[in-house]
């Protein structure tokens, strides 16, 4: 099985090293677009192999900058690349690229933001499978920009809570870089000291698995933390089964006092005047015990929260909308979460 996939590996012609190319074009890092370049081939080809067999699949690949990963990932030889890459300066070097690679994938390239991209837009839909089947061939590949990562997987979960987007093609996976500390509380189970809202979010709707740390070293400029190689396939039924900005919303309310009793955070979810008598009856309903820790709860007992909320608006329409975070509801400190 693996020396056929070598067989079909594809041989870029002699082309300039990721360093000349960053001299050649005058490729100067901008800090505000969190450029850090990764120039080590061995660390490349492994973000790709995190990926697992690409051969003949539609790769999306976020923040190409240079195209370090973009060659490992021609050279695994998909059927079709997209590369959206915000910074117009580096469109000559991916061109060249996608030249070098013509006779055998098909790349489109996009200058824009991923945070305004359909990416679907430029997915055949013949890659389509049911989401029950295993993942399609389709593969969302990224050392993301810091400065966008967190937004873009929040952002991302909640398109794949509705099958919407890439995953309206089926269970889409990701593999994606984060600086480390995120990636680990991603993967944070109940009981870890990382445990926290992003957690409980990632593993609601997708499987999350850390793959390896990228030391800050092997980057030019070298950042100031090292990163983490994560990739995520989504769950065939999330553990939550509820709609995305209600699980937002409880998951966040009780994790903005993530030192206190959980009810503590549950209680910002109802106005002032119920707040006590609801948060303990959406605890009694869920059967949790109220001083419970936010990070002591497992993802199932989440759901029992959530579902007993759920029950609760059903029943009083009112509490619904109601925002803590809006001004006039402010009435104790809200620590950052993320
Ligand atoms: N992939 C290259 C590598 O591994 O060496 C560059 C990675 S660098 C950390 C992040 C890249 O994302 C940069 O090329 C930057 O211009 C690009 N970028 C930043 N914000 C972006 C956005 N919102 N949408 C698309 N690309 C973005």
């Amino acid at each position: 099985m693996a020396a056929a996939h070598k067989i079909s590996q594809i041989r870029l012609p002699p082309l300039p090293s990721i360093k000349d190319v960053i001299k050649l074009y005058k490729l100067r890092a901008l800090r505000e677009l969190s450029q850090n370049f990764l120039m080590e081939p061995r660390l490349l080809d492994k973000i790709v192999r995190a990926a697992g067999h690409i051969e003949n699949h539609v790769v999306c690949e976020v923040g190409p900058g240079p195209g370090g990963i973009t060659r490992s990932i021609i050279k695994q030889a998909p059927r079709k690349l997209v590369l959206v890459e915000k910074d117009p300066r580096f469109i000559p070097s991916l061109e060249l690229l996608a030249d070098a690679c013509k006779d055998r994938v098909d790349v489109d390239i996009i200058t824009g933001d991923i945070l305004k991209t359909d990416l679907a837009h430029f997915i055949p839909s013949d890659t389509k499978t049911d989401w029950s089947d295993p993942p399609p061939p389709i593969n969302l590949i990224g050392n993301l920009p810091f400065s966008v990562s967190t937004i873009l997987i929040i952002r991302w979960l909640e398109k794949i809570s509705r099958q919407e987007g890439p995953w309206a093609l089926g269970r889409a996976r990701m593999t994606l870089t984060f600086q480390k500390e995120v990636a680990e509380r991603m993967c944070a189970p109940m009981l870890d000291k990382q445990r926290c809202r992003l957690s409980v979010m990632c593993q609601n709707w997708c499987r999350v698995n850390y793959k390896f740390d990228i030391p800050g070293a092997a980057f030019l400029p070298k950042p100031e933390v090292d990163v983490g190689v994560v990739t995520l396939t989504p769950l065939k039924k999330p553990v939550i089964d509820l709609p995305f900005k209600l699980v937002e919303k409880v998951i966040r309310q009780i994790f903005s006092m993530r030192q206190k009793y959980s009810i503590r955070g549950a209680q910002t979810l109802f106005p002032q005047e119920v707040r006590q008598e609801m948060a303990l009856k959406m605890y009694k309903l869920a059967e949790i015990d109220p001083v419970t820790r936010p990070f002591q709860i497992a993802n199932s007992e989440f759901r029992r929260l959530c579902e007993a909320y759920n029950e609760i608006i059903k029943q009083y329409p009112e509490f619904e909308n109601y925002d803590y975070r809006a001004p006039k509801n402010k009435g104790v400190e809200i620590e950052n979460t993320i």
